[in-house]
């Protein structure tokens, strides 16, 4: 995400598309046009007091933090982009267009990969869960990164600009939109057209069921600017989450949220359940009430299969549901319940 000294500090030699300043009003243009819609069509109502501690500590971060990049202002990003342009691998690339493309894919990429690293590993969700302590989702929890994760996704972007030799224009351009999809994807506010949208783009709704507090809903919808990494690699998933935040009381005010961060706090897994067995022990209680009458085992086994699942994952139908939500949290279940083959099943309580 681009910081105000990376905006105001760098001098474009070429192409000369838009000023630093330019792009840091447009920015903030951008912020102000979200914010207002957020204010004036927001997704669901968030109580006023709260509201207003979520945007001050947002906003203290995003200051620190501004600060704190501004150490390693000296090899910008976009300077080290000056330096490596002509020597990476992008550069036999001889189609402009081709290598900007290119080059905006591979910073997207990387934030995904990043991201989903993020939930993965113990270690990165040290400080990761800063960001997805917010229990009130809005445009200013785009700023709630901890500067330690800003700093280890500036030194892996720095990898990725020498290794490809992105171009300076690039970066910053790249860098430019992925700030106004971070906020945009963060905006409390639902439109029409949204879910269509989310076939390409991140879209507030997507990244809302990534800051469920169920782990197995946040571990999804990864992506920073377009959804196709989520559906190239399975981790899309559309749902409403019924909560916001993280599990467990949690620090909100600036200080404490910037301790919070070397908190080792290890996310509840997923444990492995052994179906299969808990499935044949129930298909042997069904065949054992009809005293073991042969001809009706794949029936035993299949109803017996359906109601060890909804035993264990809850109710995954939608239609089925109090709440008209899944009541299972496992994305897996829930992208399961669009397909009706029993290999798919298979597939999935093998898992
Ligand atoms: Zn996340």
């Amino acid at each position: 995400m681009l910081s105000l000294t990376t905006l105001l500090g760098f001098n474009f030699r070429w192409p000369v598309m838009v000023p630093g300043e330019a792009l840091a009003l447009t920015l903030l243009m951008d912020f102000v046009i979200l914010a207002t819609l957020e204010f004036h069509a927001p997704r669901g109502k968030l109580p006023k007091k709260y509201l207003r501690q979520s945007y001050t500590t947002n906003f203290s971060l995003f200051i620190v933090n501004s600060i704190a990049m501004s150490l390693v202002s000296a090899s910008s990003l976009l300077i080290l982009a000056e330096h490596y342009s002509d020597k990476g691998l992008l550069n036999k690339l001889s189609i402009p267009i081709g290598k900007a493309v290119l080059s905006f894919l591979l910073l997207d990429l990387l934030m995904y990969l990043w991201h989903k690293a993020s939930h993965s590993f113990d270690r990165l969700w040290m400080f990761h869960k800063v960001h997805h302590n917010d229990p009130y989702l809005n445009i200013s929890t785009a700023f709630r990164i901890h500067f330690l994760e800003l700093f280890l996704i500036y030194i892996l972007k720095a990898i990725l600009i020498i290794i490809f030799g992105i171009e300076a224009a690039m970066v910053l351009t790249s860098e430019a939109v992925m700030t106004f999809f971070i906020m945009f994807h963060h905006t409390n506010t639902s439109f029409m057209g949204e879910k269509l949208l989310g076939y390409v783009i991140v879209v507030p709704s997507l990244h809302r069921t990534h800051h469920s507090t169920q782990r197995c809903e946040h571990d999804s919808n990864y992506g920073a600017v377009l959804s196709l990494w989520d559906r190239l690699f399975g981790t899309l998933v559309e749902l409403k989450p019924a909560e916001i935040g993280i599990n467990g009381g949690s620090p909100q005010d600036l200080i404490n949220l910037i301790k919070f961060c070397f908190t080792l706090q290890t996310q509840p897994s997923v444990q492995p359940i052994n179906l299969e067995a808990m499935i044949a022990v129930a298909a042997y209680y069904k065949s054992e009430k009809r005293g073991f009458y042969p001809g009706n085992d794949i029936r035993d086994w299949l109803e017996a299969k359906s109601e060890i699942i909804t035993l264990v994952y809850g109710d995954m139908s939608v239609k089925n549901s109090p709440t008209g939500k899944p009541q299972c949290n496992y994305f897996k279940f829930i992208n399961l319940m669009n397909n009706k083959s029993i290999q798919d099943f298979e597939e999935v309580v093998h898992c």
